[in-house]
């Protein structure tokens, strides 16, 4: 039973359905269409903008240069530099060129979609699939089903995908008439008491213009809006807020574990539904879209070249897993840390120079890279 009139090319019996229009769905369907595979995506919103802005938009120079997207009409900010707080202590790390863009979610989402539709890939919105139609097409094994549904996905769900074991819960408000002093710094705080196994935030948009966030771990027996109202009290989060006027504040959620399978039979999984996020920021559009092009790659050779579906699982994990994984260790460590080690760690960060390092070699990605570069600097000092 197709499920939509596709364009399929005159050696194509497959069909493509992706559930989710999403980053990760629109660059999955995006590059298909590019590889002669037409897919159609499907998502239950009306406009693949609406609830975009539920979460943030920093995005690395080079992670956007990966996933190839002309994100100039989305751009809001750019930022070259950080500071983390932590136990009473902080520490500025500045970098003397860009090192990341923040975007408006809601104009990137369109952008991605023009790009996926003007390529060729087919888009229904105001089309939620449920369980039995989800059931419904992946019994007819001439469908490629893809879960791009997000961090709560119904798609992993229905199939008996292993669990994400751990989720963020995100609280951000805008606030306009700021007074910020740095509109190219994030600030970062860390208090495992406030933001329990994750921290708060500030992203400036512009001088008057920003963003205040907060993500505690889906363990605590807290609620996001109820610890974003602690944060929003802290002296720090009151004095930046001085007398700017809040606009709008969004609940949202984030999956911090990669789930331990992502392919069974002809359904894969991307994106959030994957858990392909960096787990000591959330950050998730990178590492998703990047996994969206493997998965394109491996469905063309799967229709075209009859290879086997399940490369897509072991060519995503063989090319980010190291990052994903050290993404995680990363995130137990601090997360483990009371406030008291958080200020020892800032203060020693400080005596090390780790600020200089950071300015310099910090890629927001990939620790691996980073970590071979403080290796490499070690080994000719
Ligand atoms: C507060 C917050 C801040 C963040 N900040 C950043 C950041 O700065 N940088 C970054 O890279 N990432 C950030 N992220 C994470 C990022 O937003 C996600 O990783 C990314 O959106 C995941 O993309 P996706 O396509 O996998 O899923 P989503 O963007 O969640 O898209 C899933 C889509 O599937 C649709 N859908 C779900 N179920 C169905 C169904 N049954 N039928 C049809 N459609 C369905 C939904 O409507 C949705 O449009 C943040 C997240 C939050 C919550």
């Amino acid at each position: 039973m197709p499920v939509s009139s596709l364009g399929t090319s005159d050696r194509m019996t497959k069909e493509v359905v992706i559930v989710g229009a999403g980053p990760a769905g629109l660059i999955l369907a995006r590059d298909l269409a590019r590889r002669g595979v037409y897919a159609t995506v499907y998502d239950g919103k009306n406009r693949v903008s609406d609830g975009a802005a539920k979460a943030s938009g920093i995005f690395s120079k080079k992670g956007l240069d990966t996933i190839g997207i002309d994100f100039s009409g989305a751009k809001v900010n750019e930022l070259s530099g950080a500071i983390v707080h932590g136990g009473g202590e902080s520490i500025a790390i500045d970098a003397d060129v860009t090192k990341a863009y923040v975007l408006d979610r809601g104009r990137f989402a369109e952008t991605l979609a023009k790009e996926a539709v003007s390529e060729g890939a087919k888009l229904e919105l105001a089309r939620r699939i449920d369980k039995e139609r989800l059931m419904d097409l992946a019994s007819d094994k001439d469908i490629i089903l893809v879960g791009a549904d997000g961090a709560v996905s119904t798609v992993a769900n229905a199939f008996g995908f292993p669990p994400v074991k751990e989720y963020i819960l995100t609280y951000k408000a805008e606030y306009d008439h700021a007074d910020i002093d740095r509109s190219d710094r994030v600030r970062l705080f860390f208090n495992n008491r406030i933001a329990k196994r994750f921290f708060g935030w500030t992203v400036p948009y512009s001088k008057s213009k920003i963003e205040i966030g907060i993500g505690i771990s889906s363990l605590s027996n807290k609620n996001s809006a109820a610890a974003f109202n602690d944060f929003i009290r802290m002296k720090e989060i009151d004095g930046a807020i001085g007398n700017a006027v809040r606009t709008v504040g969004y609940a949202s959620i984030i999956p911090l574990t990669t789930r331990k399978r992502t392919v069974s039979g002809n359904v894969l999984l991307v994106g959030d539904a994957a858990g392909q996020v960096k787990a000591t920021t959330g950050g998730g559009v990178i590492f998703g879209s990047a996994c969206a092009m493997v998965a394109a790659r491996c469905i063309a050779k799967h229709v075209f070249e009859g290879k086997p579906i399940a490369e897509y699982e072991h060519e995503w994990r063989r090319q980010y897993n190291l990052d994903l994984e050290l993404h995680r260790m990363v995130h137990r460590y601090y997360s483990s840390l009371g406030n008291r080690s958080l200020a020892v760690l800032i203060r020693w960060a400080k005596l090390a120079h780790a600020d200089r390092f950071l300015g310099r070699y910090g890629d927001m990605d990939s620790p691996y890279l980073m970590f071979k570069r403080l290796f490499l600097r070690n080994l000719i000092q």
